[in-house]
């Protein structure tokens, strides 16, 4: 079986072979807290340099169960309830692979992640796409009728969504429970930009009525931190589905990044002000990007979370495919971006000629990308 090809391995490649600048792949262009460097840098000196424990360094369970109870009020057990993993990728790889069986089903947002579709074919089963349209992109009673059918038995739900920067409301997650519970389904949330959230308010799925017992969280240090390359995450639900995670990521990658996980329990444990701090920097950047591309004359759709904002094209570029578009973009106009057609079940639609770019960069890039999609634009009049 054919793997795919990461977009972002694709898009990155252009960027590098091109020298345009990267707003494709989502990871800022500045590290993350010193303290938390510090951390990771102490750790290696003070010797925690070998295997860590198959669940994770206990510092580092204590702290994830420590941040989901202050943070959203959820009670876990350190010891059954959380499973350090190599970044979220790893928990969500090992959590279909343990939990999705030939002919099964997994529901899961479209626009999708791109991770999420190899694995569970990988696994013996099929992605069917809740079908968000533009520029609402809201999860309805009818989009997750239409995904459902009686072989399904995973929500797979991500948000704050990537790539639209949705975050979703109560009414929608209450919806997506009632559903989870009238068909008995085995949720997995992936949660990656829970602190990157600047209007609304992250709720978790697991902390609705009658889905604790039902949901894997999924979250990593990669974003929040601005670290993407530490590839330090964790999953944590009842203890039973942590298990299962257990017994088939203890064979994937066993355990590693010991000094990393020590530096990870710092940066979990860090105020809860400074990581609104960071998050208010980023919202300045989203706002300073949608100026720019707005005045570039696209049509900027809000974000209301995460590291991306998508734009619509077609008033620069006329009806348009944003797939051909991106593949020229750096070289018409050396700014990177991704298509949302590379995470849609169906390429087509009104969502077509829309296109994501990342705002975790410094502020003169995103000048500086603006500008040039400003000339860029220009010359296609
Ligand atoms: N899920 C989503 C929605 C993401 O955007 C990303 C990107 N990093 C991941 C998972 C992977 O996270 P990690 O780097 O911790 O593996
Ligand atoms: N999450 C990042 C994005 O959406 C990419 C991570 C990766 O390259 N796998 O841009």
């Amino acid at each position: 079986m054919a793997a795919p090809t990461s977009i972002f391995s694709v898009m990155t490649g252009l960027a590098i072979e091109t020298g345009a600048i990267n707003l494709g792949q989502g990871f800022p262009d500045e590290d993350g807290p010193a303290a938390i460097l510090d951390a990771a840098a102490q750790a290696m000196r003070d010797g925690h340099n070998q295997y860590a424990p198959p669940k994770g360094v206990p510092a580092l369970r204590e702290a994830v169960a420590a941040h989901q109870s202050r943070s959203y009020g959820l009670s876990l057990d350190p010891e059954t309830e959380v499973q350090v993993t190599f970044g979220a990728t790893e928990a969500l790889a090992a959590a279909l692979l343990a939990l999705v069986d030939h002919g099964d089903e997994v529901i899961a947002l479209d626009p999708t992640y791109d991770s999420y579709r190899p694995i569970v074919e990988r696994a013996g089963g099929s992605l069917r796409p809740i079908v968000l349209e533009p520029p609402a992109w809201r999860v309805t009673e009818e989009s997750v009728l239409q995904a459902l059918n009686p072989r399904t038995r995973i929500l797979l739900l991500n948000s704050p969504h990537n790539p639209t920067g949705r975050v979703l409301d109560r009414s929608e997650l209450e919806l997506l429970a009632a559903l989870c519970i009238e068909h008995d389904l085995i949720a997995i949330t992936d949660e990656v930009y829970e602190h990157l959230v600047f209007d609304g308010e992250h709720v978790p799925l697991a902390s609705l009525p009658g889905m604790r017992e039902r949901t894997l969280t999924v979250s990593s240090i990669g974003k929040t931190y601005a670290l993407t390359g530490w590839k330090i995450g964790w999953i944590s639900g009842p203890s039973e589905l942590v298990a299962q995670v257990h017994a088939i990521k203890q064979f994937l990658t066993f355990s590693g990044g010991t000094p990393l996980q020590h530096a990870a329990a710092v940066a979990l444990d860090l105020p809860d002000a400074d990581i609104r701090a960071a998050a208010d920097v980023l919202a300045g950047k989203r706002d300073r990007l949608a100026t720019g591309l707005q005045a570039a004359g696209l049509d900027v759709l809000p974000s209301a979370g995460t590291y991306f904002l998508n734009a619509d094209v077609s008033p620069v570029a006329g009806d348009t495919n944003a797939t051909e578009l991106c593949l020229r973009l750096p070289h018409d106009a050396g700014v990177v971006a991704i298509p949302i057609a590379a995470f849609r079940a169906n390429p087509g639609g009104p969502a077509r000629s829309i296109v994501r770019f990342a705002f975790c960069k410094r502020d003169e890039v995103l000048d500086e990308a603006c500008e040039r999609l400003a000339a860029w634009g220009a010359r296609q009049r």
